[in-house]
């Protein structure tokens, strides 16, 4: 096929797209859903299910996002713009077709087109499942970014992987988390369009052979064991009335499908095994919110994605006649935590091998064309792989870390480095046995570090990258995440955005900062009551999820409590049951007085090996039994928690809280996103001054924010004097009485044993220092109680909190890495 020059413009003015053809009116909508269901589907009215439905309405939006994307890749090409290349091992889109509604603008004339055909569009909504491609705030941020990245107008693309099984289903069972597989392509994918034109060949095992080729040139071959193709599946991503870009996720499969040089019967079946093989590198997504070493599967998955996004990155960037050596200057790549870390290798290895480039030069390269986010403190938590099976699975990349290595060490030692510093600053680890440091790699290979809160930054400057922040200091910045407010407050929560778009107009759909022009209606009583009745809708929508889902009946007139988010220790859900507990035993004495009825909501999946998670939540169902069954408290509180957190659950969540628990040891949480996502709704927030809670704190005022525990530094002193909590459980009444009422029998039907562990967690480690921070966690729960009780007071502060929250937008984060990070300008398209 030859090339063609024309506009897409004159191409879609030939077959009507815009006019009508992908029209946006309500009949152009109405017309081509009908012609979906009937042509693409084949179905009749009649014997139509609700997929049927639902997937006929996204194929329809899905076409008039395609020619968004379309139109964007035209102008980024022309303009031969600088690009960014997101490379993230896990993604959280949540439903698609509400928020491309919001961003055509067309929930109007969609509801309208369905309701003529006697159809709801909230059901066809309620139809479409999730991909749970993330496990958590992590995934959740990279799809955030998507959003703002397409709306801001950056060419950029997002590589990750399509894992056929993502996040398992959480299930509760006799008060037990319970895994089931999540099958979230069994009813098809409307959104997303398979490439099997665009497919890498990705290699793994094997040895490597040196050698001295004829122009006197050092060469290495890779003589691998196995081969994988990766192929592209590509998911338009709409900005807001704005640009597209694509979610590229790759899929492994066999090289061929079919050994044509075996005959044989019995080696038949083998070849087919080879290809079921193959594919099991992108069967399932590993449910563990933090970092699984010696998992050699989980290490395959990752080189797999990496290898498959830079070739591909690499065609796009010779394709137009670009030269090799120049491709720093056309891509920046974000590496979203270390998981696709292996890239600084596998970059050195297509430029120096493949690409015969010298090793200074594509040294050059890589450095100027890699940044690198790091989103955990947690030393338990960054990421390693031993020489040992690193360099089994990929001989080669081992080589070429340990010749970064030794250059970069042979730089210390010039610069006088002491070898204790040298030890610490190595990417291989030599104590125990020898493992190679990702962050380290990452940090060596990236000409930009960053942290995701402001404390967050500092402390990796201070702490876990100290070394190399003394070395480079001009390497380290921070970039404070941020949320898709359009997804979680006008999408999520349409009553809310409609209250402010009627007092302030529609600007800060994108420009959140807008939100400060409420602030003068914050007393204004009427503003007041229509604010609480638009809460107290939500509240009224979530009551009725949670009879559907749980079978427990609350009340939406309670303070609606929430703690949702993964289930770990350092999060400290034992923290709010433990003054449930105390609440609880307060009504039993009789002792009601300040008690503001509360009904207290939990959600979270806990990685299926992690012993102390899944028993948290056994304790929370407890907790619920018992408090729900109570005559004498449940007209006080009661429990709730809600199975299967994701992110669908989590946009009718938000918009129903009252109260965001932040409540994390101090130092522990990186950024948070969540109580982002909460104040944005209008809930208040009890935190300790931990990732973005700082921020968050600073922003909406220190008389907005309910604040308690100790600070960062302080556990640290705790921790340096030798913390004792058995002390606290012998010094104060209140906690013994908790404690031993974990292991009375009172709760779980008189088993005494089933909470030991988590009682001789707390009295002997208390590694989150629990003990340590409960009486200012209670003491500041009063005073939660004290606001509820005079509503128009909360009321003002639950305006203040939305109208002062303008700087978590994600848009300002993508901003953020545009000015500090990546040096690339929007290219919107002009319609
Ligand atoms: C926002 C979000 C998270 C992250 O929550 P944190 O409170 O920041 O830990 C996790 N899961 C889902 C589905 C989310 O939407």
């Amino acid at each position: 096929m030859k090339k063609h020059n024309r506009s897409i413009e004159s191409y879609f003015e030939s077959i009507g797209a815009g006019a009508s053809d992908v029209g946006l009116s309500k009949e152009d909508i109405k017309k081509a859903f009908l012609h979906k269901l009937f042509y693409h589907l084949g179905r009749v009215p009649a014997l139509t299910t609700p997929n049927d439905l639902y997937t006929a309405m996204a194929l329809t939006i899905r076409d008039r996002a395609l020619r968004k994307f379309v139109r964007s890749i035209e102008e980024f090409t022309q303009q031969d713009a600088r690009g960014v290349a997101y490379l993230s091992a896990e993604y959280l889109p949540g439903p698609h077709l509400g928020n491309n509604l919001l961003n055509l603008h067309i929930v109007e004339e969609t509801k309208e087109a369905l309701a003529e055909l006697d159809l709801d569009l909230d059901e066809i909504l309620d139809q479409e499942g999730e991909p749970g491609l993330g496990n958590g705030g992590l995934g959740r941020l990279a799809s955030c970014f998507m959003d703002s990245l397409a709306t801001l107008g950056i060419p950029s693309i997002g590589y990750g992987i399509r894992y056929e099984f993502g996040i398992f289903k959480q299930e509760i069972k006799e008060g037990w988390q319970m895994e089931t597989t999540d099958k979230w392509l069994h009813s098809g994918n409307p959104w997303e369009i398979v490439r099997p034109e665009i497919s890498y060949v990705v290699k793994f095992g094997g040895r490597t052979e040196h050698r001295t080729n004829g122009q006197n040139r050092y060469e290495v071959d890779w003589l691998p064991d196995s081969e994988i193709k990766g192929t592209a599946y590509d998911t338009p991503i709409l900005g807001y009335q704005s640009n597209g870009i694509i979610m590229r996720l790759w899929k492994a499969e066999a090289v061929e499908s079919f050994d044509f040089s075996v005959y044989n019967i019995g080696d038949y079946y083998r070849a087919v095994e080879k290809k079921l093989r193959s594919e099991n590198i992108t069967k399932v997504l590993y449910p563990n919110d933090e970092n699984l070493s010696g998992k050699e599967l989980r290490l395959k998955q990752q080189y797999f994605f990496v290898s498959c996004s830079l070739q591909d990155m690499i065609r796009l960037h010779t394709m137009q006649g670009r030269k090799l050596k120049k491709f720093h200057e056309k891509f920046a790549i974000q590496l979203n935590d270390t998981h696709p870390s292996i890239a600084v290798a596998e970059l050195m290895r297509l430029l120096v091998d493949e690409h015969e480039i010298e090793w200074d030069e594509a040294w050059d390269i890589t450095r100027q064309t890699f940044a690198y986010t790091n989103h955990t403190l947690l030393p338990e938590a960054l990421e390693k792989w031993t020489v040992s099976l690193l360099g089994r699975i990929l001989p080669r990349h081992l080589e070429i870390i340990y010749e970064i290595n030794s250059r970069f060490l042979e730089e210390l030692r010039d610069k006088g480095y002491s070898g204790d510093q040298i030890a610490r600053m190595s990417l291989i680890d030599e104590q125990g046995e020898p493992s190679v440091r990702m962050a380290h790699l990452a940090t060596v290979g990236s000409f930009k570090v960053n942290g995701v809160s402001e404390l967050h930054s500092r402390l990796l400057k201070s702490q876990v990258l100290n070394d190399f922040a003394d070395l480079w200091p001009g390497k380290f910045t921070n970039v404070t995440n941020g949320v898709a407010h359009r997804r979680f407050v006008a999408v999520s929560n349409p009553g809310l955005a409609n209250l402010i778009s009627e007092k302030i107009g529609f600007g800060w759909l994108t420009n959140l900062s807008s939100l400060s022009e409420l602030e003068k209606f914050a007393k204004d009583e009427k503003f007041q009551q229509r604010w609480r009745d638009v809460k107290l809708q939500n509240k009224t929508a979530l009551t009725r999820f949670i009879e559907e889902q749980t079978g427990v009946k609350v009340d939406p007139d309670m303070l609606f409590d929430v703690q949702v988010k993964r289930i770990h220790e350092y999060k400290r859900q034992h923290l709010m049951v433990l003054h449930i507990i105390d609440l609880y035993l307060r009504i039993k004495d009789g002792k009601t007085e300040n008690i503001a009825p509360s009904t207290f909501i939990f959600a979270g999946k806990a990685a299926p090996g992690y012993f102390l998670a899944k028993l948290i939540i056994r304790l929370i169902t407890a907790v619920a039994d018992l408090v729900n069954d109570d005559e004498e408290v449940n007209k006080l509180i009661k429990v709730v928690f809600l199975p299967n957190f994701n992110v669908k659950q989590a946009q009718r969540v938000y918009p129903a809280a009252d109260l965001s628990e932040q409540i994390s040891m101090a130092g522990k949480e990186a950024s948070g996103t969540g109580n982002m996502k909460f104040a944005l709704n209008g809930a208040l927030t009890i935190g300790t001054l931990d990732g973005a809670n700082v921020e968050i704190r600073e922003e909406v005022g220190d008389e907005n924010f309910f604040l308690f525990g100790q600070t960062t530094e302080e556990i640290q002193q705790t921790r340096r004097e030798g913390y004792r909590p058995y002390q606290y459980y012998e010094e104060n009444e209140k906690i013994k009485r908790v404690l031993d009422f974990l292991v009375s029998g009172e709760l779980a039907n008189g088993d005494k044993d089933l909470f030991k562990p988590l009682y001789h967690n707390l009295l002997q480690q208390d590694p989150y220092q629990l003990l340590k921070d409960f009486d200012s966690y209670c003491a500041k729960k009063e005073e939660v109680f004290k606001v509820w009780n005079d509503q128009e007071e909360w009321t003002k502060k639950s305006i203040l909190n939305v109208a002062r929250m303008g700087k978590f937008s994600s848009d300002r984060s993508i901003q953020d890495y545009c000015d500090r990070i990546w040096q690339v300008k929007p290219v919107k398209i002009q319609e």
